[in-house]
């Protein structure tokens, strides 16, 4: 038995960077980790092996679409899946002993094994229980079922199994609409799959702004993914050779089945918290599963805090990040705190989809008045030249005050370009601050720029 100031459950980006973070700020801690690596969802299954895959594939139709047209010619490339999954995998495993370093470095012990609360400040993993005068619950999630349909991880899979794939399938069926169905359908639609994807909304990426929503669609559409939307699936079954999915459609009641060699369920997550003990010690949950949280992301059980996917809140990484940092803070005594109205969210498709703070239909339900400054990519000479002029800067700000409220950008790096507008909302920017900042010539970070000076007297290359 040992006895730390702090043990966290869950080594996922929540839980490891609170641990170092605890370290770091001079408490003995400790992390329970049930896989046999570091990193949780996310650098194990997650937003690394799929970033991997759509790097990989973007590479592989960029060869074939683009190369031509760039003078590159000659043989075109073929997928070797067992290589490609090879990549994939050494990716993930230089990311997660890079966590096993950053723990050794830090002093941070690694408890291999599943975490149970005994008591409040008792941690039980295999036959030893460890002491703590704080436990942080960063156990995340797992993907949600949908009735009807029984995953195997083969031919019917979840985002886990969907990264596994020994071959690219000719067809596949990707249930939900949301940024994994879209990034994974889009992984294997650049390999060379029929992808169609069933939503039950009449749009994809619910919760995005409209405007997106449509352009992106129309963008992934365009790229070869077809969509049925208001399609309800209600069961896949599995014949010898092939997987029969039958849908209802929503507005016709109409029952469909069509045939798939794949399946991808992609109906969202759910909080993580088997075995977990809370009961023990008095946590409780709320009706949706999360472990119930104040705004310091206390339980309410003294000295019991969660955080990431398993409390409130969207199921991102960086928010998990953000929420480990907190807590540790707010243990070592500090006055941690996470800004929920600036968390990017970003889709890594070609072109990306990145928002950040309020969209329109948010602003018009709140009766805000707002002024919009739009630009497109195809004014951005660096975009055209990676054939991505599609796409568009839309920046929210304030009618009178000018202060920035949101920004959404379809295109080329939007996952990197919307961090500017991150800092300048945490300043309390004005788009006009944006817009007198010099930005480099040629970058896209000018479209950014462009829109800024859009929502004042006007875009330049507009
Ligand atoms: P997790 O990462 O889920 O980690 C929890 C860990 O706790 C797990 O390793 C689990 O084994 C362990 N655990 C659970 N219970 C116990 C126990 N009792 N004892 C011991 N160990 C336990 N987010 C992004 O921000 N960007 C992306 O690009 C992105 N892409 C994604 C792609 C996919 C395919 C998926 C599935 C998710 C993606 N996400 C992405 C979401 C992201 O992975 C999660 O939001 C993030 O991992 C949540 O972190 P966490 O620390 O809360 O939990």
């Amino acid at each position: 038995m040992a006895s730390y100031d702090v043990i966290v459950i869950g080594a996922g980006p929540g839980g490891y960077v609170c641990a170092i973070r605890c370290a770091q700020l001079g408490l003995k801690t400790a992390c329970v980790e049930s896989r046999d690596t570091l990193g949780g969802t996310c650098l194990n299954v997650g937003c690394i092996p799929s970033k991997a895959m759509l790097h990989a594939s973007h590479q592989y139709h960029d060869a074939h679409t683009h190369f031509d047209e760039m003078g590159l010619v000659g043989a075109k490339p073929s997928v070797d899946m067992p290589k490609l999954l090879a990549y994939k995998q050494s990716t993930v495993d230089s990311n997660t002993k890079g966590i096993e370093f950053l723990f050794k470095k830090n002093k941070v012990d690694w408890l291999q094994g599943h975490g149970t609360i005994e008591a409040r400040g008792k941690v039980k993993v295999g036959d030893e229980v460890h002491e703590a005068k704080h436990i942080v619950i960063a156990t995340g999630s797992e993907p949600a079922a949908l009735q009807g349909v029984e995953v195997d991880e083969e031919r019917v899979v979840t985002s886990t199994g969907a990264l596994e794939l020994k071959s690219v399938p000719d067809k596949m069926v990707v249930i939900g609409a949301g940024v994994i169905g879209l990034e994974l359908g889009s992984v294997y639609a650049r390999l060379g799959a029929q992808v169609t994807v069933f939503e039950f909304l009449d749009h994809v990426t619910p919760g995005m702004d409209g405007e997106v929503q449509k352009t992106f669609q129309r963008m992934l559409k365009k790229q070869g993914l077809e969509f049925v939307m208001g399609a309800a699936v209600q069961s896949v079954e599995k014949l010898k050779s092939k997987l029969k999915v039958t849908y209802q459609s929503r507005k016709a009641e109409t029952e469909t089945t069509v045939d798939a060699d794949v399946v991808l369920v992609a109906t969202g997550r759910k909080p993580y918290t088997e075995g977990l003990g809370l009961e023990n010690a008095g946590v409780s949950l709320t009706d949706r599963g999360q472990v119930k949280v104040d705004a310091h992301l206390s339980t309410g059980v003294e000295g019991i805090w969660a955080i990431g996917d398993v409390v409130t809140g969207p199921m991102l990484a960086h928010k998990a990040e953000d929420e480990g940092m907190a807590v540790a803070e707010r243990i070592a005594g500090q006055a941690g705190h996470v800004n929920y109205g600036v968390i990017p969210s970003v889709i890594y498709t070609f072109p990306e989809v990145a928002a950040v703070g309020q969209t329109e239909e948010q602003l018009k339900d709140e009766g805000r008045a707002y002024k919009v400054g739009k630009f497109p990519f195809m004014g951005n000479a660096r975009a055209k030249s990676f054939f991505a002029g599609d796409g568009f800067v839309k920046i929210l700000a304030d009618k009178q005050t000018d202060r920035v409220l949101g920004a959404h950008i379809i295109g080329p790096y939007a996952g990197d370009l919307i961090h500017e507008i991150c800092v300048g909302m945490e300043f309390g920017a004005a788009a006009e601050d944006i817009a007198r900042t010099c930005h480099a010539h040629p970058t896209f970070s000018e479209a950014v720029r462009e829109a800024a000076l859009a929502c004042g007297d006007g875009a330049i290359h507009a």
